[in-house]
């Protein structure tokens, strides 16, 4: 039965479609400008984006902009690339809240009309402490009772700036006693002395949100306006404004969040991360945005597979990192090409190979991608190879593929060579290590029958490019961070980033340019930074091979 992998959100679409309840889809994805786009908004993304793809519908990309002193056009333009990058576009121009606040004054008007809202002239304090608690009525605002012409001089004069920010607020006229808080004559319009990134300084009255968002989306004839759980008792208001305005009748539908292990998805910590310098910026490849995570070298693809995976379900749940590792690691291991990278390099001295030789290798670039071809790579005297790659006296001998005395390796793609002998400093450090190879064993014509247990990775050290690694882990040592009492900052992963200087790189990576993602074997998947110049190339670890998280 088809009906059986569906979601409970696409099952209510298909059945309003038949029952004729709706004859279109219409989503919105609804940000506000506060801040940049986290993994969390890609669910949202996906989930109303794809909706409209599925059912011929549309959806709209809404800037939920009703709070002018967090918002900026910084913000907006962040959003709407991180949209693009995902690989969706809204229907015609990008919506703004604030460009429905004509329309919202009016709304507001006509609901002053119908008796149904007032000004109210409490502080902020008396109005909270007059709705109680849901167990006990609520006490009525000595200035509920004011006439409707009263209302719309004072709403008027609000509107006008002749009012203090804080002296007067309107208020929606419910119902005081209800067990709904939101229910208790909730505040739509607060007086706000403040510059918009959008409408300037046109307005100082801005509706808040449950004045603004069911409104909006019913200017846009959203049919399906799906938010997270935690709006699940805004409904029943969302519902009152809708019927009493009387205008189109979107519906609210409340999904679970995106809660993942080891991460923080709030914007507010976010920026106070930003703000506080733990990390670069919104786009520090440690960061849970959608730009950190493109910096970092996840595809596009990646955060859609992760994002469908988890699913859309009705309870909140927390959600293993390791998928979304998984998820980018599956897509790169058939999109990356592969390239030798050492990160701690040891030169190899090949003593029977002369001095002015180099012979050409073929490498392959992907194997699990025929059409990504091969490559040439310099075979030279002097290699690099990876320090811990060689072993005095590997502790178990028979565990250890690698090179010690009288060990024998072959190159990838080059021949198998013995080692001879090494260097050593003054301080025990091995700085040298020499070798002889063996002719009969060039790779793919090797005519000597010689099996040895270990492939060592390599680079040619007058070819080198040299490179600085980041290799990051994970910004937060802690796997639940929404079950903590302390500080999130406490639990911040002090080794999140660790600097590698002086790689060495294989000559085919020289015109990688910023966002290209090689695999370097045996190592992880790493992408070019835009901070690399052509003298120094600066990559960022995506992700190791393999999970190693064990700590
Ligand atoms: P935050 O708590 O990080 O500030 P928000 O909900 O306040 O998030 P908005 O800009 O209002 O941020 O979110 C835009 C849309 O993305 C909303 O419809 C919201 O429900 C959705 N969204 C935000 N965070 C998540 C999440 N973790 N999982 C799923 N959807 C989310
Ligand atoms: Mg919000
Ligand atoms: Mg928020």
């Amino acid at each position: 039965d088809p009906k059986e992998s569906l979601n409970f959100i696409e099952q209510m679409i298909e059945n309003d479609l038949k029952s004729g309840k709706n004859s279109f889809v219409q989503t919105r994805f609804p940000p506000e400008p506060n801040g940049y786009l986290h993994i969390g908004h890609a669910k949202s993304i996906v989930l109303n984006f794809g909706l409209a793809e599925k059912y011929n519908g549309s959806c709209n990309l809404r800037f939920d902009d009703t709070n002018p002193e967090k918002e900026s056009e910084e913000y907006v333009n962040s959003i709407k690339e991180d949209i693009k990058w995902l690989g969706y576009t809204w229907s015609d121009e990008a919506r703004y809240t604030s460009n429905y606040f004509d329309t919202l004054y009016e709304f507001a008007v006509k609901l002053i009309k119908k008796g149904k809202a007032y000004v109210d002239d409490q502080s902020a304090e008396e109005i909270a402490a007059g709705k109680t608690n849901p167990t006990i009525p609520g006490i009525k605002s000595p200035f509920r009772d004011r006439s409707v012409e009263e209302n719309l001089d004072l709403f008027e004069r609000m509107k006008n700036g002749e009012f203090d920010a804080g002296s007067h607020v309107l208020r929606a006229k419910i119902d005081m006693d209800s067990p709904n808080m939101h229910m208790r004559d909730p505040i739509i319009y607060r007086i706000k002395k403040v510059t918009h990134h959008n409408t300037g300084d046109a307005w100082c009255i801005y509706p808040n949100y449950d004045f603004a968002h069911g409104q909006s989306d019913s200017i846009e004839h959203v049919t399906y306006s799906l938010c997270t759980l935690e709006f699940r008792d805004h409904k029943p208001l969302y519902d009152w404004f809708i019927n009493e305005l009387e205008i189109f009748p979107s519906n609210q539908t409340e999904f679970a969040r995106l809660n993942l292990s080891y991460t923080i998805v709030s914007k507010r910590k976010l920026l106070q991360l930003v703000e506080e310098k733990h990390v670069t910026g919104w786009d520090d490849p440690r960061m849970p945005t959608i730009s950190g995570f493109r910096r970092r070298g996840y595809t596009p693809e990646s955060i859609k597979n992760f994002v469908k995976k988890v699913g859309v379900a009705r309870r909140d749940g927390i959600t293993d990192v390791a998928l979304l590792e998984h998820s980018i690691r599956e897509d790169l291991n058939k999109k990356a090409n592969r390239v030798f990278g050492i990160q701690k390099p040891l030169k190899m001295v090949i003593t029977n190979w002369p001095a002015d030789k180099t012979e050409m290798m073929q490498a392959i670039n992907n194997p699990e991608d025929e059409t990504a071809g091969t490559r040439e790579m310099p075979f030279t005297r002097e290699i690099y190879i990876e320090s811990k790659d060689f072993m005095e006296e590997p502790p178990s001998p028979k565990k250890f593929f690698g090179l010690g005395p009288d060990r024998e390796v072959r190159l990838k793609y080059g021949y198998i060579v013995k080692c001879t002998g090494f260097e050593k400093d003054a301080n025990g450090n091995i700085t040298e290590i020499h070798c002889t190879y063996d002719p009969e064993t060039r790779s793919g014509n090797d005519t000597s029958g010689k099996k040895v247990k270990g492939t060592l990775g390599w680079v040619s050290v007058p070819h080198a490019v040299p490179a600085t690694l980041r290799l990051y882990d994970r910004l937060f040592r802690t796997e639940n961070l929404n079950s903590i009492d302390d500080d999130f900052l406490n639990h911040i992963n002090p080794d999140s980033l660790t600097v590698v200087e002086n790689a060495m790189l294989e000559p085919s990576i020289k015109d990688a340019q910023a966002g290209d993602i090689f695999q370097f074997e045996r190592q992880g998947y790493f992408v070019v930074d835009r901070d690399s110049t052509p003298e120094k190339k600066i990559f960022n670890r995506t992700i190791t091979l393999r999970d190693n998280w064990a700590k």
